[in-house]
């Protein structure tokens, strides 16, 4: 059985393992994570995932997603609120309303990942 292969040991040859899917990455496209600390870990407190994986990083995606309700209501208030508390609905705002939400969970996202990239 194969020794796990500590993080340092990884960066120095030029790539991370996902600990997830087990696919290599470059420099630049493996992302950290917190997890829980659990004994004999030799990488406590810290999961690597490969792009794919680290997209879907729960944590990341329900906070992003709290940040897109969050901001996207007030941004919509503020850009759309005149017209929606008048009682008018013009038809630009199938787009402008979902793109306004869209906005802030692509920059938190962008945010977290590129602050977890290794
Ligand atoms: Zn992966």
């Amino acid at each position: 059985m194969a020794q796990p292969v500590s993080a340092n040991i990884r960066a120095a040859e030029g790539f991370n393992t996902c600990e997830l899917c087990s696919r290599r990455s470059g420099k630049g496209w493996s992302f950290a994570f917190k997890k829980p600390v659990t004994e004999g870990d030799a990488n406590a407190g810290e999961i690597i995932k490969c792009s794919r994986c680290a997209i879907r990083h729960r944590p990341m995606v329900r906070r992003s997603l709290l940040v897109a309700l969050t901001v996207g209501t007030v941004l919509t208030l503020l850009n759309q609120g005149d017209i929606l508390f008048a009682g008018e609905w013009k038809s630009a705002m199938y787009w402008k309303i979902p793109l306004t939400y869209c906005v802030p969970f692509l920059v938190a996202t962008y945010g977290a990942l590129t602050n977890s990239r290794r």
